[in-house]
């Protein structure tokens, strides 16, 4: 009955974490996943999840089923960090929101809803961009398109040629854009760069589904959410789908948010009730414990400012091992290869420019672990392994 099921290749990233595991180097490094790890290696418990959880765990409530939309105060919660609660589209409703499986579920739910509702619509995607983005929306029936972004040449942005290929794609396509820390390349636009893209997606009648998974990485949680909330007042009416996986570090406990931006609250409260149908026949309900653990923290000012100030801590260590490489890098090239990119790029992740076999060099000669595209994970730097891994990086790249 199931011969003809073929073997699953695997996630090439996952892959490449087991081949990590079993590797018995000592001074081995993983700059692979996409996960955010301490200067000891270790991914963090934050502060303020724990005791938001020690808060959790002395009323014990029982683990019915959440409403198919989440729980009510978090998905307010959750519009107020994206949207901030002061925003114009938070105060007026037009925004509908739903508690979402991680942002990969609200890519997902966001993705069924366009199918059914914009049948036609295609989607355009940065090139690259997260390969999974290209799986769920194929998987959801979406044909996909890509729009000029990384260049190769600088580690920068071909603004122009993303602008004139957006000018010219038919009206009612989906946009697909990174709020920030674009994964996999760190390259972001500038803010005049955004106010020169958002008028064009609202002149055109394009439809921008804005993926937030790194809020907080950047520059800050309010500065990081900055297009978001400039889209929405432009009267952009929007997907966004963001995630507490990485700013939490709540991985596994799969919590994030959609949110629609609409132009008003009737037209809001149809799209809930329509994106609620879509969780309905999708999973059902969305899971309790990561929810309340958001909300727990989030709806205390005391848990948000200690929240605020953990991210502060991951993202500065981030740039600051942003800061080490290219010190580590430029003392050993001198003007003969430019790194500058390391610190311009933002979030956790470069395009490093590296090739796919220096990559395969990286990995069996000095045990640093990068992913085929070159992308490092800068997260797995620390002050102890900055030094080895320039060291290898000079090596193979002669
Ligand atoms: N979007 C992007 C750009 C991501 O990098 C990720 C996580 N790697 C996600 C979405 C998915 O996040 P989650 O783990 O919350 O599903």
């Amino acid at each position: 009955v199931f011969a003809h099921v073929p073997p699953y290749p695997g996630d090439p990233i996952l892959s490449l974490m087991e081949a990590f595991q079993q590797d018995a180097r000592a001074d081995k490094v993983s700059l692979s996943i996409g996960l955010y790890f301490d200067e000891q290696g270790r991914l963090p418990v934050l502060d303020c999840v724990r005791q938001a959880a020690q808060a959790l765990s002395q009323n014990a409530v029982p683990c019915g089923y959440l409403p198919i939309e989440g729980i009510a105060p978090y998905r307010q919660l959750v519009q107020d960090l994206v949207f901030g609660a002061d925003h114009e589209a938070v105060r007026a409703q037009r925004i509908a929101t739903i508690q979402s499986l991680g942002g990969s579920g609200a890519l997902k739910v966001g993705a069924d809803f366009i199918k059914r509702y914009f049948p036609d619509a295609e989607i355009w995607l940065s090139d690259p961009t997260w390969e999974n983005h290209l799986a769920i929306f194929e998987g959801a029936g979406l044909r996909t398109h890509s729009y000029p972004y990384y260049d190769a040449a600088t580690g920068g942005l071909r603004f122009d040629a993303m602008m004139d290929t957006l000018r010219g794609i038919p009206s009612g396509s989906v946009v697909l854009l990174h709020a920030s820390c674009h994964n996999p390349t760190g390259v972001d636009l500038s803010r005049e760069q955004w106010q020169q893209l958002i008028p064009v997606i609202v002149e055109r009648g394009l439809i921008p589904f804005v993926d937030m998974a790194y809020q907080g990485f950047g520059d800050g949680l309010d500065e990081d959410a900055w297009s978001v909330r400039a889209l929405a007042e432009a009267g952009a009416q929007a997907f966004v789908a963001n995630s507490f996986s990485k700013n939490f570090s709540l991985y596994g406990e799969r919590v994030g948010g959609l949110s629609v931006v609409c132009n008003d609250a009737t037209t809001a409260a149809n799209v809930l009730g329509q994106l609620k149908a879509t969780v309905r026949r999708n999973y059902s309900s969305p899971p309790t414990q990561g929810a309340r653990l958001v909300q727990q923290v989030l709806q205390s000012p005391e848990l948000s400012a200690q929240w605020a100030g953990e991210l502060a801590e991951m993202r500065g260590r981030i740039k600051d091992m942003r800061a080490r490489l290219h010190h580590a890098l430029h003392e050993r090239f001198g003007e003969r290869r430019d790194f500058g990119f390391l610190l311009t790029q933002r979030g956790m992740f470069s395009y490093t420019g590296i090739t796919e076999p220096q990559v395969h060099r990286l990995r069996v000669e000095h045990g640093v672990y990068l992913i085929r595209s070159g992308r490092m994970c800068m997260s797995g730097l620390s002050r102890a392994n900055v030094q080895h891994v320039a060291d290898a990086i000079a090596h193979v790249l002669g």
